[in-house]
């Protein structure tokens, strides 16, 4: 089947659908003619891409397991049983490991990998009835290495590959697919925050602080959401039936 023809139809959710790489999924997705529906804590920018894509808007934070199964209730009302499950949504709270408390790490964990838990545990049975589904984490390279002052976040993210390697194998004979993405810096809203906070903590300028992290990708860029969401796309789609527990590198050669 073609990839154009792959997800017609099909109901895609996208946590953090409002903004960045999950705008970008919005788009590629709608344009392949997939229902989607839009996960995510603040309704205006969920109700910005919803217009844009004739996705289904819905508040949710992915941190509770209930609040996450009632939002898929809801969603599944409006676009019925999920095949593609998408988890996004993640932010990267920074402090040195020192300045660190419990509540801090485990606020880091929470969002970013019980996120990816609440999310795929919800979806699950939809998948394993239709004898088909794709789980799709959007990781980071910060699960495949190390970064200073975001350690919760690179310990979630690390998290997410073993979750996403475990539960490959788990479901391998099941039609599911489970599989991770790994981008490096990528030029969306998280970004801007992180380069706000090295020019706060350090006093390099701006532009000092972009260049620094612009110097970590070999090809000298940040990433495009869209390459992220093509990425997705792909691993979406019947030609990626046999790609299962993989942590895709979208790093220009970082890693
Ligand atoms: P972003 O624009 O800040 O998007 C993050 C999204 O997650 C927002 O739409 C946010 O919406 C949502 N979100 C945050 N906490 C949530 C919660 N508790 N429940 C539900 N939704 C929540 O940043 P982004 O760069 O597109 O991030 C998308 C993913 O890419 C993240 O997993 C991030 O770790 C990953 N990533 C980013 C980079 C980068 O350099 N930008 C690099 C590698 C990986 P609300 O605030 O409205 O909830």
């Amino acid at each position: 089947m073609s990839p154009s023809k792959d997800l017609l139809g099909k109901h895609v959710v996208i946590t953090g659908g409002g903004s960045g790489v999950g705008a970008a999924l919005a788009r590629v997705f709608a344009a392949r003619g997939a229902h989607l529906s839009l996960l995510g804590r603040r309704l205006d920018p969920l109700e910005e891409i919803a217009a844009e894509t004739g996705a289904t808007p819905l508040i949710c934070d992915v941190t509770d397991a209930k609040v996450v199964q009632d939002a898929l209730n809801q969603a599944r009302v409006q676009n019925g049983p999920v095949a593609v499950a998408i988890a996004n949504a993640g932010a990267a709270p920074s402090k040195p490991f020192a300045k660190m408390d419990l509540a801090d790490f485990e606020a880091a964990l929470s969002v970013n990998l019980s996120g990816v838990f609440n999310l795929w545990q919800a979806v699950l049975p939809d998948m394993k009835t239709a004898g088909w589904g794709r789980m799709i984490a959007v990781a980071s390279t910060a699960g495949l290495k190390g970064y200073p002052y975001v350690s919760g976040y690179c310990a979630a993210k690390h998290g997410v590959l073993g979750l996403t390697r475990a539960l490959a194998q788990e479901l391998a004979c099941t039609g599911i697919t489970v599989n991770a993405l790994c981008p490096g810096f990528i030029d969306t809203p998280l970004l801007e925050r992180s380069i706000r906070t090295i020019v706060s903590t350090t006093g390099m300028s701006e532009e000092q602080a972009a260049k620094s992290l612009r110097a970590g990708n070999p090809q000298g860029r940040f990433i495009q959401p869209e390459e992220v969401a093509e990425a997705a796309l792909y691993l979406a789609g019947s030609a990626a039936a046999s790609i299962n527990g993989s942590a895709l590198p979208i790093t220009g050669g970082e890693i």
